[in-house]
């Protein structure tokens, strides 16, 4: 089968719902992979943040097929070792108490909002139930997390949505105080806006929220689904902001490739759920908990700080390309703003020299799995130099 087959094939029973690229990649390790016409790609994607460990780590494969000869499911009414050991790095490494086991980051952003809703009620009684978030964030695909998400492009067809969101401006504290009117449970954000654009927000105004936050026992919920496991240098962002959530939400890198969610709950927050409160049948499925425990493994102080120094060298080898503007970002989460291209025809143009790289809005988004290696990093960008020297070309 070569590229057109696979895609021909698909696009006969598969839902159209996806703009998705005529590509269709086949196999891989690390940062490198071939799709179905043996032609070889550079991995700037990592499947949206999702393969920490890039295709087909050595260690990886082994935690997952040494799960796969005892148990693959038991369901939550049986306890498993390899969500015990999953949920006990995380406590660990993110200073916070206890962990619910959900498969994706909107399940995992349904969980924190339905915990931050109860700890309210349970305290104060009804009414006391609205969630601020940010204006251009993204937190899902569900009716709720869509309604979250402070992006009107996302506010349409599938009404009526769940009540109780408003979108206050990022990086605005007075937006922010304007809308706490007792009403308010829980404010909730991205320390970088992901598909918003890759904006970090201001330190200053995040441990501004907190501050407020904590004054008002408002819970401040962290939505670390693409910051979180490494991805900017530190195992969640908000290490490096100097604030600790009450909740923090983790999905897409967690389990290197396997589909996995976490709520981890902190102080105020361990206790809320109660038998019967909330529940997944997925929820802590011991293949990709043991593919989790093992991707927590190798997150060691070493591992994050190479994961700033190739986002560091990075961030220098595509500032010195003349069609870069810009570039932000933290860690291997970046973005390049462009001077006067389009990025998805960038983007479009890169796959024919072999490097596979996302947008974010008008910017070119680097998710690159966090094991890229330096040689993949040059052959990558030098192919993103040819294709951009081409386009200015025309
Ligand atoms: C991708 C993403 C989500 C949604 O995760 P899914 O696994 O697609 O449900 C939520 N929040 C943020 C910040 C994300 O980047």
């Amino acid at each position: 089968m070569n590229n057109l087959d696979v895609i021909k094939k698909h696009d006969e029973s598969v839902v159209n719902s996806y703009a998705r690229f005529q590509l269709a990649e086949e196999r891989g390790k690390n940062a490198t992979c071939y799709d179905f016409d043996g032609k070889k790609y550079i991995d700037f994607t990592s499947g949206i943040g999702v393969n920490s460990l890039g295709f087909c780590d050595e260690g990886w494969i082994k935690a997952i097929e040494s799960q796969l000869h005892r148990i693959q499911h038991i369901s939550n009414l049986f306890y498993t070792l390899p969500s015990t050991e999953a949920a006990e790095s995380l406590v660990k490494l993110s200073g916070l108490k206890k962990v619910f086991f959900a498969n994706s980051g909107a399940e995992s952003n349904e969980g924190a909002i339905k915990a931050a809703r109860k700890y309210s009620f349970d305290k104060y009684g009804g009414g006391r139930n609205k969630i601020i978030t940010l204006v251009n964030s993204f937190h899902g695909r569900t009716i709720t997390t869509l309604a979250a998400t402070g992006q009107d492009v996302f506010h349409n067809y599938f009404f009526p949505f769940t009540e109780g969101f408003e979108h206050a401006k990022a990086n605005d504290i007075g937006d922010l105080k304007s809308k706490l009117d007792g009403s308010v449970c829980a404010v909730m954000i991205e320390l970088i806006q992901g598909e918003g654009g890759v904006l970090p927000l201001d330190k200053a105004y995040i441990r501004e929220i907190a501050e407020i936050c904590k004054e008002n026992d408002i819970l401040l919920i962290a939505d670390e689904v693409q910051t979180g496991v490494g991805r900017t240098g530190s195992l969640f962002a908000y290490q490096q902001f100097g604030v600790l959530p009450d909740i923090v939400t983790s999905a897409k890198g967690l389990a290197g490739g396997l589909p996995f969610g976490a709520v981890i709950f902190g102080e105020k927050t361990e206790d809320v759920f109660k038998p019967g409160d909330h529940g997944s049948t997925f929820g802590g499925n011991p293949i990709s908990a043991a593919a989790a425990a093992y991707v927590l493994s190798r997150m060691t102080p070493e591992f994050l700080d190479e994961v700033k120094k190739k986002g560091e060298y990075m961030t220098g080898r595509l500032l010195k390309m003349p069609q870069v503007k810009g570039v932000a970002g933290m860690g291997l989460m970046l973005g390049a703003e462009l001077c006067g291209l389009s990025s998805a025809d960038v983007v479009r143009a890169a796959f024919r020299h072999g490097v596979m790289i996302l947008t974010a809005k008008q910017k070119l988004r680097f998710l690159p799995p966090l094991t890229i290696t330096y040689a993949e990093i040059d052959e990558g960008l030098h192919a993103l130099e040819t294709t951009l020297s081409e386009m200015q070309e025309v």
